[in-house]
């Protein structure tokens, strides 16, 4: 065994989140052995993809094999439900949450029961879909930045519509992009979830960034993303008001995060210019992935804050891209922590000359 191959692990404490993380230095085996260029995934950069396919709902010309839509971007003008969108909103057919006005809550007499340790409530919460756009066969990489920017904006359009909300109090984007990160269907989306209560991590975080301000200290991300620029050892590359670095203690290799380089809690808040911004400054992120790791099934997850009397102006938003390289394993059901064997360090060297 050379010095190399010697497993040096490390525990790290994530500021954000209070939770550890294990970074496992020198494993021999690497993520991406299994996912170099060139091979065989099911992310949707497969040169064999068809930009048009017959049953998939998100195709155009397919728009009666969705909901009816949300909203939509028409540049080519069209009504609802029609071809000439760039990109479309509708509900999830198969929505994880109760929309508050289904006819089925309202007829329900079991709005909420404890039944001793069984307690139960209704899900209540909005599940929509963002279909990024017409063409079947290119993902959120090969659209460009401005378009990834004008996704962007529909998110920041729709978590605005849902903050006016009294039933609903946080939203959640995410990006499940290959089978192995979730994807059902591989016609690039995203999805949009707005809950009734605040999850427990969100809350957790939220609490964390509460008591700073309370006590009067500066948030952690701002502190974080001014040490990292003097470090200058995690980070991928800036843009005009973004930052794209890996966490000191990021939970899975590869994962990049993307902030906004001042104070801002709610992703609804952000200008038309910023939205342009952060657009190439995500964009460049999953370029430098794409060209590191090659076509790897990645998730993407926008963290903000929550709304009403759970909003926390020392939250600060943040976009996570973490590419699907391990699984949640034994170790991981079994203890919450999480192992990373590429450090962040080396992630960083590799991806930052990509951006
Ligand atoms: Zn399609
Ligand atoms: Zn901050």
């Amino acid at each position: 065994m050379s010095a190399d191959d010697t497993v040096r692990s490390e525990y790290r404490l994530d500021p954000l989140t209070n939770r550890r993380v294990i970074i496992a230095r020198g494993r021999s085996r690497r993520p991406h052995d299994n996912h170099g260029a060139g091979e065989k995934s099911s992310s949707h950069s497969d040169p064999s993809l068809k930009s048009h396919k017959d049953n998939c709902p998100f195709c155009l010309g397919n728009e009666d094999m969705t909901p009816p839509e949300v909203t939509a971007h028409r540049p080519e003008g069209g009504g609802p439900n029609n071809p000439g969108w760039d990109i479309r909103v509708v509900p999830n057919k198969f929505p994880a949450l109760i929309p508050s006005e289904s006819p089925s809550l309202k007829s329900s007499e079991r709005a909420s029961e404890s039944m001793g340790w069984f307690a139960t409530s209704p899900a209540v919460g909005v599940h929509e879909v963002v279909i990024h756009d017409p063409d079947h066969s290119k993902s959120l990489f090969e659209l460009g930045s401005k378009k990834v920017s004008r996704v962007l904006s529909i998110y920041r359009e729709r978590l605005g519509v849902f903050a006016e909300r009294d039933d609903l109090k946080y939203a959640v984007a995410v990006v499940n992009h290959g089978a192995e990160a979730g994807a059902s269907l591989e016609h690039s989306h995203s999805q949009l979830f707005s809950t009734s209560r605040v999850p427990f991590d969100v809350a957790t975080e939220v609490e964390i960034a509460e008591n700073d301000c309370a006590a009067g200290r500066e948030c952690r991300l701002c502190n974080i993303i001014k040490e990292e620029q003097i470090r200058s050892e995690r980070i991928l590359g800036l843009t005009e008001s973004h930052i794209a670095f890996i966490q000191f203690a990021s939970r899975s290799p590869y994962q990049v995060s993307v902030a906004p380089i001042s104070h801002q809690s709610r992703f609804e808040d952000v200008s038309d210019d910023e939205i342009e911004d952060l657009g190439l400054a995500v964009w460049r992120s999953l370029g430098a992935l794409q060209s590191v790791l090659g076509p790897v099934p990645f998730n993407v997850v926008l963290r903000t804050s929550p709304w009403g009397n759970h909003a926390s102006e020392g939250y600060h938003w943040r976009l996570d891209i973490v590419p699907k390289l391990s699984i949640m394993a034994g170790f991981e059901l079994g203890t919450g922590v999480f192992i990373n064997i590429v450090p962040p360090e080396e992630a960083a060297a590799e991806l930052g000359p990509e951006f």
